[in-house]
């Protein structure tokens, strides 16, 4: 078991595309660190450089106490799971998993034996080691490819999107095989997606990544609760935050954050902003919004209604801007209609219009943890 430490790690491609800008990231021994960003962020690189299949431009990556920016993949004692398996086709599950290893002079024949046995047990795979990939399902392919990382027993997993191949059901069930797995081994690992879901549920802290930098690296909670920035907060959480252009007024000693067509009270004890700010941005999750019995702060436009079973989705607009409320399912809404909501004032985060950070959330208390700033 091992730290990982990466520090302003800089990964430029030819001279011009900076894959991955300055990031520093610390990942404690046995932790599930989830790297979550949208496409082309820079997620993979940061991963292959940690695997050795990238050259560092600039920077450190340590392993423990061990800067490791110029050491040989083999030498690493990683193992990587890739999205497409990268299973050889002509060779049994088995052969896969251990290709390569008798060959290395590191194990015994006994020793890899045990070592299969053990990972086809753990992975529940033990009746499929004698089948060739295409006699497997998506599902068992990729445990024969994660199979295959833990028969090497690595200090060090590393994830690459494993599980978007697999239709929603399947990644659901190998998301919960994944974490209980992980509990087991606990073995230090990274693990890369672009779905915020994944990232959530299986980080043990989850960092976002967006165009080449971290934004955040916090618990799952903590990102959706206090994100740093308009980008974390939209990122996280789905449907995503709603964000509207906003100002603070003061009225009689009171405080409102104000816009077109709506304007909230804000409670009393947030005495950390100033009393007047005319440019910034209010935002609010769709689930923090309720559809209000008489009159509410908010005004909707309804243009859609999508019934969830759970909930009503509602989108439309306020004031000219679009707006999304997770309603009761059983009330009625109509197309067309407008309906009136409340906003829960403790949920409110306040976003600088230019810059995009965040100037404050307005709840209280939810968390005794306050956000940690990334440098
Ligand atoms: P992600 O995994 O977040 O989708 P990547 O790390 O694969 O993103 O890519 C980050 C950026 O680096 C993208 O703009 C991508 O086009 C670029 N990139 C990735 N690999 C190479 C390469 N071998 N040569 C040039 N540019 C690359």
């Amino acid at each position: 078991m091992t730290t990982i430490s990466l520090k302003d790690v800089v990964k430029r491609y030819d001279d011009d595309v900076t894959a991955v800008n300055g990031i520093d990231i610390e990942v404690n021994d046995g932790e599930f660190l989830v790297v979550v960003g949208p496409s082309g962020c820079g997620k993979s690189t940061t991963l292959r450089m940690l695997a050795g299949l990238e050259t560092i431009s600039d920077g450190a990556i340590r392993f423990g106490d061990d800067v490791i920016n110029g050491i040989p993949p083999k030498d690493r004692n990683v193992a990587m799971v890739f999205q497409n398996y990268a299973l050889y086709p002509h060779m049994t599950a088995e052969r896969n998993m251990t290709f390569g290893m008798n060959s290395s002079g590191s194990y015994t024949d006994d020793e890899v034996e045990r070592a299969v046995a053990d990972a086809a047990d753990t992975l529940d795979i033990t009746d499929l080691l004698d089948r060739k990939p295409g006699e497997l399902s998506g599902g068992e392919r990729q445990r024969v490819a994660i199979g295959r990382t833990l028969v090497r027993d690595p200090e060090i997993l590393l994830m690459d999107e494993p599980l978007s191949n697999l239709d929603a059901k399947l990644r659901v069930e190998m998301r919960a095989e994944l974490a209980e797995l992980h509990a087991e081994l606990e073995r230090t690992t990274i693990y890369v997606t672009h779905d915020q879901t994944e990232a959530m549920t299986l980080g043990d802290r989850v960092a976002v990544m967006n165009d080449g930098q971290i934004q955040q690296v916090d618990e799952p909670q903590t990102l959706y609760d206090y994100p740093v920035n308009r980008f974390v907060a939209e990122f996280v959480g789905s449907p995503s935050m709603n964000v509207l252009p906003a100002r603070i007024s003061e009225d009689d000693g009171r405080r409102f954050v104000e816009g077109d067509g709506f304007r909230i009270r804000l409670p009393r004890a947030n005495g950390n902003i100033g009393s007047e700010i005319d440019h910034a941005q209010v935002g609010i999750r769709p689930e923090d919004l309720t559809v209000s019995e008489g009159a509410g702060t908010i005004d909707l436009s309804v243009s859609v209604t999508e019934p969830l079973g759970e909930s009503l989705l509602l989108r439309g607009t306020v004031g000219g801007n679009e707006l999304s409320v997770k309603a009761d399912p059983r009330r009625e809404v109509t197309v067309g209609e407008t309906v009136s909501l409340t906003a829960d004032p403790e949920r409110l985060h306040l976003f600088h219009s230019d810059t995009g950070a965040v100037i404050y959330h307005s709840s209280s208390g939810a968390h005794e943890r306050p956000p940690t700033p990334h440098p």
